[in-house]
């Protein structure tokens, strides 16, 4: 019998998918990792396993205790597949600002939601330092205890992609991968990958695809931490240099605006019927943008986050992103009227 013991065994192993539209205009192999795929649906059940293992290898987390977490909604989607099969419970905290997707998939997981005001990190009322303090009153509280996953500043997640993506990675296109690129939340992907693909490969070429608002493309490219813009995009976009961030090199980095990450995205469904998230249209932009500065020939492998359905009222919504002075995807624009 070929059976997974627990939904758990099914994350990670993701497809690599090569991308034809971005290859052929390239000249090179774009692929992507589909991490859509994961039981939570994206890239963040990695860290939230990875995250969870590590809590009860030291004896922080057994079974009934909680699990409290201050997310963009897939960490905590993640944290909830990852906890209902452990019999753990979770406190999820997030932004009121993320799509009412995400929040309506905890809940509907059975994740114990908090919404809080979206507000800066140097801000005592931000988001993860609500979880922070919801966790140690909770672990005070309840008699099976609680921790604060910290994804941000827990390399626990970081580790998940040194041993699982990035060997995955390296696997999959026989060590012949030549450079990585990826948007940044945590900084758990592309530190983590990065460090397993280097360890592999010293010359490998690591890439941050980053967003309007953050800092980090300011920061790998003058040294400094400034932002300019804004961005729909969600789950990605980082101010500050992660515990997960330290001692991160990049090779490359570029800064792709929301009109970009969107016509990346129409492309991916109409050229390839990969209907993707945000920061998937980020990652795939970048790689193109990185297949153009390094030449043809490269294989350039980058992340398939998550599917656009956690993000349909926006992405598809052709009023909402008319108020923003952005594209609307052309079939939705003129749809095809066919009688019937
Ligand atoms: N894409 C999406 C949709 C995410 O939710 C996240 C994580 N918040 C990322 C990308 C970034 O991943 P990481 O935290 O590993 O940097």
């Amino acid at each position: 019998m070929q059976v997974s013991e627990t939904v758990l065994d099914a994350i990670g192993n993701t497809p690599l998918i090569k991308l034809r539209r971005a290859s052929e205009e390239t000249g090179c192999n774009i692929l992507g990792k589909a991490e859509f795929m994961n039981p939570g649906q994206s890239v963040k059940d990695r860290a939230a396993l990875g995250i969870v293992t590590d809590a009860i290898g030291d004896g922080r987390l057994r079974p009934g205790g909680i699990i409290v977490d201050g997310t963009a909604g897939n960490t905590g989607i993640g944290l909830t597949v990852v906890g209902n099969a452990l019999g753990m419970r979770t406190v999820i905290v997030i932004p009121d600002t993320q799509t009412q997707e995400k929040k309506d998939a905890l809940r509907s997981l059975g994740a114990a939601l908090v919404e809080v005001p979206a507000v800066p990190y140097k801000n005592p009322n931000n988001y993860v330092k609500v979880a922070a303090r919801l966790a140690e009153r909770l672990n005070n509280e309840d008699e099976d205890g609680a921790i604060f996953a910290n994804q941000f500043d827990n390399v626990a997640n970081r580790d998940a992609h040194v041993r699982t993506t990035g060997p995955e990675i390296w696997e999959q296109t026989d060590g012949k991968v030549d450079a990585f690129v990826s948007a940044v939340g945590t900084g758990g992907t592309l530190a983590g990958v990065a460090m397993a693909l280097r360890e592999r490969n010293p010359d490998i070429t690591i890439a941050l695809a980053d967003v309007p608002g953050a800092a980090l493309y300011s920061y790998y490219t003058t040294g400094e931490l400034a932002s300019e813009g804004s961005s729909i995009t969600e789950g990605i976009g980082q101010g500050r240099i992660t515990a997960n961030l330290e001692g991160l090199e990049v090779d490359h980095a570029f800064r792709i605006p929301d009109d970009e990450m969107l016509q990346t995205l129409y492309s991916l469904i109409a050229d390839e019927g990969l209907a993707l998230g945000t920061s998937s249209g980020v990652n795939v932009a970048g790689a193109i943008r990185l297949a153009r500065e390094l030449g043809p020939g490269k294989t350039i492998v980058t992340m398939l986050c998550d599917p656009a359905t956690r993000y349909q009222s926006r992405l598809f919504n052709p009023e909402f992103l008319r108020s923003k002075g952005l594209p609307v995807a052309p079939w939705l624009e003129k749809p095809v009227h066919i009688q019937p």
